[in-house]
């Protein structure tokens, strides 16, 4: 059943990194992520962390200009969107969106409200506020493959 839902609090950038090393345990064939939330609230370090865990080692950049970042990691494909820069929805078919989401690849999308109508639906969206200096994130699954995702985040050995 999807609608699982879980918050956890992320006191600094390492810990926001670390939930993102927890979430690169559990990818699935064709995982889509919506991550949302304020410039700065730590998209990007949250998708650093998955990439980083699954080996990564260069320098993970923010695709605001590109709109796709792609990486070939421990045998999965995982594109990274920030479509922050997308002036119209439309503009996603001239990229061909429809081929990164193939079933296969595992899709992390940033700004996915940019994206709107033109993005299949996620399985798990994670939506990170500010809290002071720190930050919450807020995940919530919107299919069975998300709500896996969710209650193994939520057991109590996985802490960060
Ligand atoms: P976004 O992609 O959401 O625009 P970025 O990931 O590029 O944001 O930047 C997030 C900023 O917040 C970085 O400077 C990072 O060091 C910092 N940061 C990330 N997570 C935390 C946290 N849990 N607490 C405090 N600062 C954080
Ligand atoms: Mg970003």
């Amino acid at each position: 059943m999807s609608g699982h839902e879980l918050r956890l609090a992320l006191a600094d950038e390492r810990e926001t990194r670390a939930l993102g090393g927890k979430l690169a345990t559990t990818l699935d064939d064709g995982l889509v992520v919506f991550l949302s939330g304020d410039l700065g609230a730590g998209k990007t370090c949250l998708v650093r962390g998955v990439l980083q865990a699954l080996g990564f080692k260069g320098a993970v950049k923010s695709p605001t200009y590109t709109l796709v970042e792609d990486y070939s990691l421990a045998g999965r494909i995982i594109y990274h969107f920030d479509l922050y820069r997308l002036h119209y929805p439309e503009e996603l078919d001239l990229i061909g969106v429809r081929d990164y989401f193939d079933g296969q690849a595992c899709c992390f999308v940033e700004w996915p409200e940019k994206g709107e109508g033109w993005l299949p639906m996620a399985d798990l969206e994670v939506h990170i506020t500010h809290k002071g200096q720190a930050r919450e994130a807020r995940l919530t699954s919107c299919t069975d493959k998300g709500s896996r995702i969710v209650d193994s985040l939520q057991e109590p050995r996985s802490t960060l």
